[in-house]
């Protein structure tokens, strides 16, 4: 007898856990209240240009291979790996810094500022690989069914890697490297959870070694979106039926699961079992109105920053930059300390920029260049009001253009800006939180929203803000621990 799942979101947690369920016989449909699938790996187009609107590379690309493995399907997309990674600026500094993986070539990159930078960066990723290969399938990967299972988890981790989990990345670096700018560079991965390396645990320093050593940093031929024009054609050859503009917003009850959800026009989804891509944490207060996730609570959570993101269509190509590329300063800790809670000018920010059609020529008509910028900025806690953006993005674009001495704003044929309202409304990202729940060791493992509903036996979730954490492989790998937890408890029906 076959059963049906109604999957609630179509980011890359829902699109691969919908895979993934298929595998195992169920019948699948997915809703979003998006236009198109994706979710936050979406494609943006306008004016002949297109744009991956917000990731723009991933790590641990074989957790991709493990997705299409599970499925047993073949690989619908290409990786293309980078290398250099990416490089970084600092204002002030005429020369610029590139992340080769090759740690001999990195070397040359410091070696007028941190003396000893090959054995220090060794003696540094060892240390990090160790921390990755002793967590990696004891916390990371698993799934805990209570708050002690979880801290029994713990007690496997080897008792050396504990001090790590009480002091920050930043102090990680300071035990490591002496330069300023050898610090910071190998921080911006904290950056990368959507925390500040002050307040992220020194453990995510294992980060450090899935860039270096272990995997590295992945785009895909012909641009991010790939993934899910890859996985919806798998999709679709399974039956999968998608419905988009539609936003979930009740649900009925009964004997202690649910048995059917409503969205906003009114209409029915009914199913054996549900599946939540929406944010776990979210989700879980605004449409189940749990008092555990009240707006009150829900707001005492340590969220990651928002995103104020600009696309850029160019009449002419670029010159003189790297594909992936940082703008930094030197006020690094009182930038950091201050930006989540909106206490710094926004006119001189930190900023990402990837110059996307380097990779991905089709994102630009000939000649022409498809810039995406990434500027991380407080949640709408802390700034409710972005009516600012356009000047936000004004200033940024002219500081680009004097740091890089390429005038973007000159050369600019179309452009458009999103900011955290933007993000709220397209996504449901709760109060514009680009990556959703922080990493903090109080909301990691089990003390993460859970991938299994506290009181409804047939409700399940997926995604960033649930385990194990956010970001693309990471989204992979929640998918398939909620359908380890669903085969477990509905069992597998091919
Ligand atoms: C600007 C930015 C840049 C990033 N860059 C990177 C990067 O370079 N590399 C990387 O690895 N990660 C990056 N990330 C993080 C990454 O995008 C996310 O971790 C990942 O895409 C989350 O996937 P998901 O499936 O959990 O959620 P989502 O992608 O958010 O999908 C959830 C889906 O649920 C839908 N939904 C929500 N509520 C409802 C509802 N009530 N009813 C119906 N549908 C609903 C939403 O519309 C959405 O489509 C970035 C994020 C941002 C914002």
């Amino acid at each position: 007898m076959t059963k049906k799942a109604l999957v609630i979101g179509t980011g890359l947690a829902g699109l691969s856990t919908a895979l993934r369920l298929t595998k195992h016989g169920y019948e699948v449909e997915m809703v979003d209240k998006y236009h198109q699938p994706g979710g936050r790996l979406n494609l943006l187009e306008k004016d002949g240009f297109k744009f991956d609107m917000a990731p723009t590379f991933f790590s641990m690309s074989y957790e991709f291979t493990e997705l299409i493995n599970y499925c047993g399907i073949e690989m619908p997309f290409e990786f293309v790996e980078l290398d250099p990674l990416y490089s970084v600026h600092f204002e002030g500094d005429k020369r610029s810094y590139l992340i080769h993986k090759n740690i001999q070539k990195l070397a040359q990159e410091f070696k007028d500022i941190e003396p000893g930078f090959e054995r220090k960066i060794s003696k540094f990723l060892e240390s990090a690989g160790q921390l990755f290969h002793d967590t990696e399938n004891i916390v990371i990967k698993q799934n805990f069914d209570n708050l002690l299972s979880y801290l029994l988890q713990l007690t496997r981790v080897p008792v050396k890697h504990a001090p790590k989990m009480f002091y920050s990345m930043w102090r990680e670096m300071e035990k490591n490297f002496d330069s300023f700018e050898v610090k910071v560079i190998f921080s911006l991965v904290g950056f990368f959870l959507g925390a500040t390396p002050f307040d992220t645990p020194a453990v995510y320093s294992l980060l450090n070694y899935t860039e270096m050593v272990h995997d590295g940093y992945y785009n895909v031929r012909g641009g991010m979106y790939k993934i899910v024009e890859g996985l919806v054609k798998e999709l679709e050859k399974k039956n999968v039926k998608m419905n988009f503009k539609v936003e979930i917003n009740q649900y009925l009850e009964r004997n202690g699961q649910v048995s059917a959800f409503f969205d906003k026009q009114g209409n029915k989804w009914d199913a054996d079992l549900f599946v939540v891509n929406a944010d776990a944490a979210s989700f879980r207060g605004q449409v189940m109105g749990r008092d555990a996730y009240s707006e009150k609570k829900l707001d005492r959570k340590k969220w990651t920053l928002a995103p104020l993101t600009i696309y850029l269509g160019l009449d002419r190509k670029v010159e003189n930059m790297y594909h992936h590329n940082y703008f930094l300063r030197k006020n690094f800790k009182e930038y950091a300390s201050k930006i989540f809670k909106n206490t710094i000018k926004l006119d001189k920010p930190y900023y990402y920029v990837n110059i996307q059609s380097m990779h991905n020529p089709n994102y630009a008509p000939g000649g022409k260049e498809s810039v995406f910028i990434l500027c991380p900025v407080p949640d709408l806690r802390y700034k409710s009001d972005w009516n600012d953006s356009e000047q936000i993005a004004d200033a940024i674009i002219k500081d680009l253009g004097e740091r890089t001495g390429f005038d973007f704003a000159k050369h600019t044929e179309t452009r458009v800006v999103l900011n955290p309202t933007e993000w709220e409304q397209m996504f449901n990202l709760y109060r514009g939180s680009g990556l959703g729940l922080a990493h903090d060791l109080n909301q990691v493992g089990g003390f993460r929203p859970s991938n299994k509903d506290e009181k409804l036996r047939n409700l399940y979730y997926t995604g960033a803000s649930t385990v194990p954490g956010t970001g693309l492989p990471m989204t992979v790998i929640s998918s398939r621990l909620v359908t380890e937890r669903i085969t477990r408890e509905h069992g597998s029906l091919s």
